[in-house]
């Protein structure tokens, strides 16, 4: 299938060429992302490839549909950025890849905090400019130390895990109960006992409008002064306003963010040359107990694998007109 594929940074386009040498689907890469001015680009395209900041509203859609598109593949699992409705409407098919790297985003969660904990961030710079003092680098131990994790699917759980190994206690809050948590020693808690009792607390829920800003000015004032908060799952769940001023009065000691709301503007781009017009972003990268990555914590091998092979499984089980359990069917 003539496969048009959006957002390709190099990476992309090295593992999608290996994994699709089996299936021989004719592929062309497009650097820019997809949304309603770039659509027209996939004019005679039956299939669309497309990731997490690709902007499939309506009006792309609609373009598409008009070019003879009838496939639309995420080489992610959310699809918050795809018109669902529209795309029935239109007769487009969504494929997804639902799960590709949950140990490489939970392991990601356990180096910001090892990072923040023990200012590493800021001892590699001193190191580098002879700076051996050790003053404002000292760390607390992991061990004995409550871990709040809020959501406990597959990566929650995971990190669950790896911080048991440290010898933490793990809190954790969840509309679902997952046994494997409380087999590992885990305990469920109410949302207020948990921001009450952790030391560090790490987001690990979907981004949906109950869970929008989760964590605001209310829920700050609850937690424990100095309060360790990583955030690795969607940036909304974030009101970064109130987080801005909880790390200015100290309430909370150490920030660690691999998402953020506006991240569609910033992020997988290198804009080192360019003056940020971010004030909030700008604001949060002054302080030295914050510590931000660019939606890394996916980015494994491992990752890119699985979600090359996915993506041409997907378009493979649909070109056959065969069942695809990653498709995305809309009631
Ligand atoms: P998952 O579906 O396995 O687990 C999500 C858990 O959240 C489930 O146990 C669910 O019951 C729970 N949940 C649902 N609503 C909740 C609520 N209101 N409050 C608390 N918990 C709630 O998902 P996963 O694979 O573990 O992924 C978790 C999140 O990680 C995803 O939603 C995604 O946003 C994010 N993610 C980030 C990256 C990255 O590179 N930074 C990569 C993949 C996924």
């Amino acid at each position: 299938m003539k496969v048009a594929v959006f957002s390709t940074k190099t990476y992309d386009r090295q593992f999608l060429e290996a994994a699709n040498s089996p299936t021989q689907h004719d592929l062309v890469f497009f650097e820019p992302s997809l949304n309603r001015d770039t659509a027209i680009l996939a004019a005679g395209f039956p299939c669309v490839c497309v990731f997490v900041h690709d902007q499939v509203d309506a009006p792309t859609l609609e373009i598409l549909a008009a070019g003879g598109t009838r496939l639309l593949a995420l080489r992610c699992a959310g699809f918050n950025n795809v018109d669902l409705a529209t795309a029935a409407k239109l007769g487009v098919t969504i494929v997804r890849v639902p799960a590709y790297s949950p140990y490489g985003v939970a392991e990601h969660a356990a180096g910001l905090i090892l990072s923040l904990n023990r200012k590493i961030h800021r001892a590699y710079n001193r190191v580098r400019e002879g700076n051996f003092s050790l003053n404002g680098l000292l760390g607390f131990n992991l061990y004995e130390r409550t871990v709040g994790i809020i959501g406990t699917g597959k990566i929650g759980l995971i990190l669950a895990q790896i911080m048991k190994g440290f010898g933490c206690n793990i809190l954790a809050y969840d509309v679902y109960r997952h046994p494997e948590l409380e087999a590992l020693g885990g305990k469920y808690v109410e949302l207020p006992e948990l921001f009450a009792n952790a030391d560090i607390i790490s987001l690990h829920c979907p981004l949906m409008p109950e869970t929008h800003h989760l964590i605001n000015s209310d829920a700050i004032a609850q937690m424990k002064p100095g309060i360790m908060i990583i955030n690795t799952s969607r940036g909304a769940l974030i009101d970064t306003q109130a987080v801005i001023e909880g790390l200015k009065s100290g309430q909370i000691g150490y920030l660690g963010v691999d998402v953020y709301e506006q991240e569609s503007e910033l992020f997988f781009e290198d804009l080192s040359g360019e003056i940020i017009q971010d004030d909030i972003f700008q604001r949060l990268t002054t302080f030295p107990n914050v510590l931000i990555t660019g939606h890394q914590a996916f980015f494994t091998k491992e990752a890119l694998q699985n979600i090359a092979d996915t993506t041409f499984s997907n378009i493979y089980d649909i070109e056959q007109g065969r069942p695809c359990a990653n498709e995305i069917h809309i009631y």
